[in-house]
């Protein structure tokens, strides 16, 4: 079947099956489409509005129209149910494109800076905001469609070009997102690269102007040095032990609802799920009870008898949540039924007492519920602190106080307070990692920001050269205090890196952080005052 270019039909009939099988791009092939969206970006079309705006609206009929096509491309690869992928890819990208129309127009306009100094005010300083060129996104398979076309979405938006290059894990999902890509996008723009390491690889000996990847970290390290060969930026956006910490003041009942169905879904399969949770052991019983009462109740026929629970992604996924299970020293308390045939992993509930335990020390990725008790508040930021410092994720359940403390003692990506995974739903939010979990961000105005460059531009009237003739050569000391009125700003901090007193008369006199012209202002202002005030009091006498 050929695929040409969609005018406005309603795609809704195809299958799986009319769609070409899985195919890995040639590697000869590849520098070709890289010099097509380098060459494309050099049209500078891209950079129009309303190409931009036309492009992403293709993307969302795109994507809807293929709504049937990605549904059974995700319960293929992953068992996901229609309900998850909806809310988590299908509607999650279509929303993400509808914020991003609504405001890329503001967001790609040029930012007037405002400098302190009137001299540079008149140079007009502006941030303009250039896309950064042809970019390479590399896209993993446990949330394959919005982690491949979530960052897509961006780089279109902030007027890049793109060479996509989907997971080879989910297949159907990447068969589909080139169906989509191919039939919505300017094939001159926007192409996709197939395939796994020999691909990937052959993509990254390119100069791209910026990489932006989503996997492990190990990876990440491989596409960090090759991205280092040609200086290129990279976005990572990789994973992490994130924990999650139960106070004894916590709504057990809540917590562990919320928590258990951050693990259900997607079978665990996401890089901000909790890898372990710390109970403060006053209520570990409490906790433990309402888990499995929300096990019950969430899945009344078990795990397996459940169409929306997902499977293991591939044979080697669930080999290695299954032998991490295997090597735990903790005791089963839910669960810890596999099924290799079905790559099924039933969620399980394990009281670990160890920070050693095999399910702590490794990102389980899976559904697997480790719970280490801990004796309080402070046990569980130490151990968060040493597990992992720099996770992506954290969530912590208590009071206010308990919950602001946990905040500021500790790094993450993102947080949920009281709650799991809510923090990375909302377009409004960043999305990213910290430190090892990963560098840069994106979502929304980040996406935007992730594929563009803020560029510094000034422009200086010919009228002021008499003004400017003070910075030429032949150096003088009497330019030189010119210079220094027109530029030096004055501290208004002592040696000691104390706030100097002096309050109002430090402020009007001029001698706060805005320089001479904020002061010239207050002046005036203080002046006017005064007169006003001297005008009542003489009119009085
Ligand atoms: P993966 O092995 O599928 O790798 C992701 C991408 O890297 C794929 O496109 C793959 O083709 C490519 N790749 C793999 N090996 C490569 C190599 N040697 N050279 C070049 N490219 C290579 O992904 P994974 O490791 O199974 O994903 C799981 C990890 O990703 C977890 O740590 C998880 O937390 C993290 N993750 C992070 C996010 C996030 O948004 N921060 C999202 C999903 C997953």
């Amino acid at each position: 079947m050929v695929f040409g270019r969609r005018v406005d039909t309603v795609v809704t009939s195809y299958t799986q099956d009319d769609l070409p099988p899985f195919t890995a791009t040639p590697e000869a092939e590849i520098p070709v489409l890289h010099d097509r969206v380098i060459h494309k970006f050099n049209t500078h079309t891209t950079r129009l509005l309303a190409y931009r705006v036309k492009q992403l609206r293709q993307l969302y009929w795109g994507i809807k129209d293929a709504e049937p096509l990605l549904t059974s491309a995700l319960q293929l690869d992953l068992g996901k149910s229609a309900f998850e992928t909806y809310i988590s890819e299908v509607g999650w990208c279509l929303n993400d494109i509808l914020f991003m129309l609504k405001n890329v127009e503001k967001w790609m306009r040029d930012e007037s800076a405002p400098d302190q100094s009137l001299t540079n005010k008149l140079m007009r300083p502006m941030i303009r905001k250039d896309p950064l060129g042809a970019v390479l996104i590399i896209g993993t398979w446990n949330f394959p469609i919005n982690l491949t076309l979530g960052p897509l979405i961006g780089a279109i938006a902030a007027g890049c070009t793109a060479v996509v290059k989907p997971s080879e894990v989910s297949t159907n999902c990447s068969r589909v997102m080139q169906y989509i890509i191919e039939n919505s996008l300017d094939p001159e723009a926007y192409q996709v690269v197939q395939g796994g390491i020999p691909e990937t690889t052959a993509a990254l000996k390119l100069k791209w102007d910026k990489i932006f990847y989503t996997g492990n970290a190990a990876v990440a390290k491989i596409i960090s040095k090759a991205a280092a060969e040609h200086l290129t930026p990279v976005t990572l956006e990789l994973g992490g032990k994130n924990p999650a910490i139960v106070s004894k003041n916590a709504d057990t009942r809540l917590a562990a609802r919320r928590l258990l169905w951050a693990k259900l879904f997607n079978a665990g399969q996401i890089c901000i799920s909790h890898n372990y949770t710390m109970v403060d052991k006053e209520v570990l019983p409490a906790f433990i009870h309402h888990l499995g009462e929300a096990l019950q109740e969430f899945q009344p026929k078990g795990a397996k008898g459940n169409a929306d629970y997902s499977r293991m992604v591939s044979s080697k996924q669930f080999q290695r949540v299954k032998a991490m299970l295997d090597n735990t020293r903790g005791n089963i308390l839910f669960g810890g039924n596999t099924d290799e045939k079905e790559l099924f992993i039933e969620p399980t509930v394990i009281q670990v007492d160890s920070p050693q335990d095999s399910l702590l020390v490794d990102e389980s990725f899976g559904p697997l519920i480790p719970i280490l008790p801990v004796e309080n508040l402070d046990e569980a930021i130490r151990l968060a602190n040493e597990i992992h410092a720099t996770p992506l994720a954290l969530y912590t359940f208590g009071t206010k106080a308990e919950n602001a403390r946990v905040l500021s003692q500790t790094r993450s990506g993102g947080a949920s307070m009281n709650d799991s995974l809510f923090h990375a739903s909302l377009p409004t939010l960043a999305f990213g990692g910290v430190g090892d979990s990963g560098s840069g961000a994106y979502r929304g105005k980040a996406s935007f920001d992730t594929f563009t460059h803020c560029r510094s531009v000034t422009t200086t009237p010919g009228w002021m050269e008499g003004m400017l003739s003070v910075r030429y050569p032949p150096y003088t000391d009497k330019k030189l205090k010119q210079m220094k009125g027109m530029q030096d700003l004055v501290p208004d901090f002592d040696r000691e890196g104390n706030a100097k007193n002096g309050g109002m008369v430090w402020w009007v006199f001029g001698l706060g952080s805005k320089g001479w012209s904020g002061a010239g202002l207050r002046w005036a202002v203080l002046m006017g005052v005064v007169a006003v005030l001297v005008r009542v009091r003489m009119s009085r006498l």
